[in-house]
This record gives C-alpha cells, structure tokens and sequence, in this order.
C-alpha cells in the first residue's frame, strides 16, 4: 500500500482567505482511485516551513502531493523549495517557453521576465503542461518516491490531475474505492440509522450514515481492484437498503431536485409555484436541474398580501381571518397559481422564516404547504422551532419539493 500526504501552499489558505478546496479535490480523486491519503498539511509562503512540511512529508510517505506557489510572482516558493530539498537543479523546458510566449502573444499581453521563470523545471521531471494558465505542473521521480507539483488556482489544478496526473498515479493504486450516496428525506438521520442497522458493520461495502441540511444519506463505500467489482459489490445492498427505507429514500447520489424533475417527467406533469418565505429559492431549486424547463414555467414570489391577492386571487376574508402564515393561505396560493397558469399542479409555501416574528403569536419557523393537482390535496404544517432564517429557508424548500413528490406518488405519508 503506497502512502500519500498532499500539502497545499498559501500564506491565504492560513488566513481563512480563501477555502481549501484543492484539499478536498485531490483527496477524493486520490480515494477514488484507490490511493490512501494519510495526511493533509497547509503551510504558508514561507521557504523555511514548506521545506520542513515537504522533508517530513517525503520522509513518511511515498508520494507527496503538492499545489499553489508555482506562478511567477516572489511569493511563489514551492518548485524552488522543492528542488532544493531534493537537490535537483532547475533547467529550461523549451517546450514550455515557447507554450508561456505563446499564451502571452495569442492573448495580446506583454510577457515579463518573471513568466520565463515558469519555463524552468526540476531536472529530469515529466512537464505537466497547462492548458489554463502559464504554469506548468510537474512529476518527480527521485529514488522510490514520488513528488507532484500543482498549480493553485483550482480551473488550472483539476484538469492538470484529470488529465496528466491521474494516468501517472494508476500504478500507484491499490485498488478503486468508490462511493455511492442514497438520499433520503423526511427521516432523522438516527432513525434512518436505525432502520438500517443489520448494514451498518458491513466490510466491503462499508455504510455509513450522515446528515446535511435536512437530509440524511447512507454513504455506501466499496473497495475493489476495478470499478466494475466495486459497483458490482455496492448494488445488491444498495437495493437492500432502498428497500427498508422506502419512500424516504429519493435517490441514490442525485439531488432533490433533480429527483423531483424526474418524477415530474415520470407522470407527465407540470408545476407551477407560489412561494412566500422562501422568496423563490423552490423555483431556483428546480432549475438548477437541468432538464426543469420541461415541467416547470411559471413562478409567483408573493412577498406582500397584496401581490398574494392580486396574482394569486387569495381572497380578501382567508388573509384577513387566518392570516398570511396559514394553511387556508398556502391552499389559496397553490390553487391560485395552479389556475392562473394551467399547470397540473400548484405548490405552495408560505411561513416565518425569522429571525423575528410576524408581529402575530404564529412562532417563528412555522412553515405552511400546500399542493394540489385538482384531485388531490396535501398540506403539511411544520414548526422548526428555530429562529434561523437560512434554515428555515432552505428547510421549507426542501420539504416543499419533498410534498411535490409525495403528490406524484399519491402518498399521504411517507411509507
Ligand atoms: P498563480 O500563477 O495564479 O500565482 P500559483 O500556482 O502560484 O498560481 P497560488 O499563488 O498559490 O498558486 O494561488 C493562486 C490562486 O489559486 C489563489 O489566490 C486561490 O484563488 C487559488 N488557490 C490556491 N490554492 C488553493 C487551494 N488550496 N484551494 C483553492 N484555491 C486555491
Ligand atoms: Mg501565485
């Protein structure tokens, strides 16, 4: 089993600046290619430390990885800290001059002395030319061990590790680890552990429970010498496990929302939406799936009770004798928006997303749906009990696309 340790470089990662999410590309794409990361490290730009961090790095692993402080600027330190720590002394790439004039010359800028430094590389390395930017990757190899040097910038780090350095890494892997999300909603993740418990001490696949934003996942995780095997050890209990969580679980590794367009599509039907408290976050939910234009057309925000009346036709008495926040108001919104757009169904929300109250004694977090498609009618009430704006926000869209479902399924509850 090779070990591999990644550091990232940047004075601006230490800070907070900037998220690491290099770290987090390269340690899942290492994962998946059946490559073990046993330590993460971020240092700053400063020659003393990276030289130590890459030293004990090298000492205990066999490939280090490394990203950021290749540009041409003072502060990018890392191919000549490396270079010195492995006693490799930096020689002109041709090929890689010519690439640096070229992106300078087809872009009509002027080149400074500093770019022609990105042309230098550790003596006998493999060039990883960079189709994004001027500074090339590189891979070396110095006794058994193994070093990468990566750009910072992640549009010029993912292609790089894509297309260069994943092939020359393969030899390297012992094996594939591949990860499979089944999505459930409308169950604690503790109870979804529960239910799933005769799986949760499996070897291979391993599964593991964990909870993000109102939903809880299964995260079912094979290791295998190919993908095919992985898939093939992952299937069975993936199936298993739908099976005992039911309509609770709405997809293995898709997003609500573009679970809830295939069930759209599915039925042949359309929706349209009337949203209060979430101010549109459902309709912008939906299309980010691709494919939403082909059941979904029209959205209402119905911030005010005026626009409720005026787009919605909820009539004058239900504001005025239960108020905006109300289940009589969410059923007028979504038969209001159903009927003035000809859509098969109308989804409705509305609420108090807080972090203060309506000036009512409705608490704050109480969220009210509706749906209906003429024949069928769900309402749900719920109380979050928080006075967390964003939460109640996102938590309403989430349950509002999760009644959309439930309607399509001609459910009441789920399972
Ligand atoms: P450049 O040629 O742009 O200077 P570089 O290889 O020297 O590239 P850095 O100077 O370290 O890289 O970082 C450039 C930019 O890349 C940062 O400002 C940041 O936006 C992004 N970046 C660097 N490291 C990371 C990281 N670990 N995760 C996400 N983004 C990063
Ligand atoms: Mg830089």
């Amino acid at each position: 089993m090779h070990r591999c340790e990644i550091i990232t470089v940047g004075t601006e990662l230490l800070l907070g600046e900037i998220l690491n999410t290099n770290l987090q590309f390269l340690s899942q794409r290492l994962a998946e290619t059946g490559i073990a990361v046993e330590r993460h490290c971020t240092v700053g730009d400063n020659p003393a430390r990276l030289r130590e961090a890459f030293l004990s790095a090298l000492d205990r692993g066999d490939i280090v990885l490394l990203t950021g402080g290749l540009g041409p600027t003072a502060d990018d330190i890392t191919k000549e800290v490396v270079c010195e720590a492995l006693e490799l002394p930096l020689v002109l790439d041709e090929l890689q001059l010519s690439r640096i004039e070229d992106f300078f010359r087809t872009r009509g800028l002027a080149m400074s002395e500093s770019n022609r430094k990105q042309a230098l590389v550790p003596e006998g390395c493999q060039v990883l030319y960079n189709g994004n930017g001027t500074a090339p990757g590189c891979w070396i190899a110095k006794g058994d061990k193994r070093v990468a040097l990566l750009p910072g910038p992640p549009g010029e780090l993912r292609p790089m590790f894509q297309e260069q350095l994943k092939p020359l890494l393969m030899p390297f892997s012992s094996g594939v680890i591949l990860s499979h999300y089944l999505r459930t909603i409308g169950i604690g993740e503790s109870r979804m552990a529960d239910l799933a418990q005769d799986y949760l001490d499996l070897a291979n696949p391993t599964i593991a429970p964990y909870a993000k934003q109102g939903e809880a996942f299964l995260r079912v995780c094979a290791a295998a010498a190919t993908e095919e095997e992985a898939e093939a050890l992952c299937k069975p209990i993936i199936k298993k496990l739908k099976e005992i969580l039911g309509f609770y679980a709405y997809s293995v590794d898709k997003e609500l929302e573009a679970a809830v367009i295939d069930c759209l599509v599915e039925a042949k039907k359309t929706v349209a939406i009337a949203e209060s408290c979430t101010g549109g976050g459902i309709a912008a939910k939906l299309t980010q799936a691709p494919g939403a234009s082909a059941v979904f057309g029209w959205g209402v925000v119905s911030y005010s009770n005026d626009c409720k009346r005026a787009l919605l036709d909820v009539p004058a008495y239900v504001l005025e004798r239960y108020g905006a926040v109300s289940a009589e108001c969410a059923f007028s919104m979504a038969e209001g928006i159903k009927k003035r757009s000809g859509a098969d169904i109308g989804l409705a929300v509305t609420g108090i997303a807080g972090p203060g109250s309506d000036g009512t004694a409705k608490p704050v977090g109480l969220i009210y749906l509706a749906a209906t498609d003429g024949e069928t009618t769900l309402e749900e009430r719920i109380e979050t009990g928080r006075g967390d704006r964003g939460y109640n926000r996102d938590y309403a869209t989430k349950q509002a696309l999760n009644l959309l479902r439930k309607l399509l399924a001609k459910r009441t509850e789920a399972n």
